[in-house]
């Protein structure tokens, strides 16, 4: 019969490889906690609706990246394509947005019908932060400042470039998205497809094109940068000016617009040149207006988000971090009378050691059978007890990652021993 397989672009993560995801995470918990940031945990489906009047409905995640379907009541669902729609839609729902600032954060699986290939899949994980209630630009270089902490933490920093932009209000971006669109009207000839359909509906998307053919046009295209007002030019020189004097360097990107209808203001990515096409490993910005936008009260909201794939790609030996996470020692043990007592041992040992990885072999088989299990399960030593060792109350020792030979050693000794291994 044939075997179903996994949806295409919907990988699983197999345990050779969980230490690495398990070790990122770690960090990231630890950073956030650092930093006060507190946790929440959010349903993956949602109302369509959230998320066509959060990202826009003019958004490639809109228009054609939704996993979206009807339920057996006939509601409209999407399994969530990204977690800042979700979020607020949460604490709007339970009033957190009173009168109270919030800094939180959120990981877990995201959904997009893209097109399957290195970096972008159709199920992969972000984790997100987001922040309510703070409008000046202290809080946006916070949210940098914890990023570029992680990314030290995690040893890729030296990978990875900051670059902002503004984005200035939606009613500066009016002004200047007519002066955009009667530039890209102006060399219509050079647009390629994708763009001339922006144009009509999207026109700042044209400046975030991939395609290397638009570079020249889109760098000689107006910036927003003149048509921004006194106040979201203060905001983005306050922010340059904290971000130099917390020593993060960063590349100003008068192109860096962003997928998502909802920004506003700050904009800024950590993009990396090792990964190919796929080179923003983390994204976010400031969008004041969507509170108002999805029916709250209050406004200040900013935020971003980061690709774990992208992530675990990038780190120096991953490798090691999935051989560090291999038990530390296996059980074999032969014949009835070694069952018993091996069962006992080894609980013993568990409640003297939390922190030991030891691996008891079930199912019986011979010593030969039990230590390919052993050198299988990728632990450092074999701990060997058959009739003789359990009747002198002994166990027999062999380090299966070096060349040392077998020895024995008391039972009471081996406390000490695996304290070693740990
Ligand atoms: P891109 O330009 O790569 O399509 P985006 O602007 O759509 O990214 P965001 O919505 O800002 O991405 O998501 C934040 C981060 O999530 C990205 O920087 C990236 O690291 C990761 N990400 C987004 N889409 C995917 C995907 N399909 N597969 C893997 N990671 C993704
Ligand atoms: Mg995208």
């Amino acid at each position: 019969m044939e075997k179903i397989q996994a949806i295409r672009g919907m990988h699983d993560i197999l345990p050779d490889r969980t230490p690495r995801w398990q070790y990122v995470e770690s960090v990231v918990r630890r950073i956030m906690a650092s930093y006060g940031y507190e946790e929440i945990r959010l349903p993956l489906l949602e109302k369509t609706e959230l998320f066509k009047r959060s990202i826009g409905e003019v958004t490639d995640i809109v228009e054609k990246e939704m996993y979206t379907f009807e339920d057996r009541n006939g509601d409209s669902l999407t399994l969530r394509p990204e977690g800042t729609a979700g979020c607020l839609r949460a604490c709007m729902e339970h009033g957190l947005l009173y009168n109270r600032i919030n800094r939180l954060w959120y990981s877990g699986p995201m959904f997009r019908h893209e097109r399957p290939q290195k970096g972008r899949y159709r199920q992969f994980h972000q984790v997100g932060v987001e922040v309510y209630g703070i409008d000046t630009p202290d809080i946006d270089v916070e949210l940098i400042l914890l990023s570029s902490r992680l990314w030290r933490e995690l040893g890729i920093a030296h990978k990875l470039e900051l670059q902002i932009n503004t984005l200035g209000t939606a009613a500066e971006r009016l002004v200047y998205r007519n002066k955009l669109v009667q530039y890209f009207r102006t060399h219509y000839e050079k647009l390629d497809e994708d763009s001339r359909r922006r144009l009509e509906t999207n026109p700042l998307r044209i400046l975030d094109s991939k395609n290397p053919e638009m570079r020249e046009l889109i760098q000689a295209a107006p910036v927003l940068a003149d048509d921004l007002g006194e106040e979201s030019r203060n905001h983005f020189q306050r922010l340059k000016e904290l971000l130099d004097e917390a020593g993060i360097s960063y590349v100003v990107n008068p192109t860096l617009v962003r997928g998502l209808d909802y920004y506003s203001r700050t904009v800024f990515e950590w993009v990396t040149d090792e990964l190919g096409a796929q080179g923003t490993v983390c994204a976010g910005g400031r969008y004041d207006g969507l509170i108002e936008q999805l029916g709250g009260k209050g406004s200040a909201a900013t935020g971003f988000a980061l690709g774990m794939e992208r992530l675990i790609e990038l780190l120096e030996s991953p490798e090691k971090l999935d051989a560090a996470a291999r038990p530390h020692a296996y059980l074999i043990r032969v014949g009835g009378e070694a069952e018993r007592r091996g069962a006992a041992l080894a609980e013993a040992l568990r409640d003297a050691l939390p922190n030991l990885r030891l691996v008891v072999n079930c199912g019986g088989g011979s010593f030969k059978s039990q230590f390919k299990r052993a050198d299988k399960s990728g632990a450092a030593v074999a701990l060997i007890l058959g009739e003789d060792e359990v009747r002198d109350q002994l166990i027999g020792v062999k380090h299966l990652r070096t060349e040392e030979g077998q020895r024995t050693l008391a039972q009471s000794e081996l406390i000490p021993f695996l304290q070693t291994l740990i």
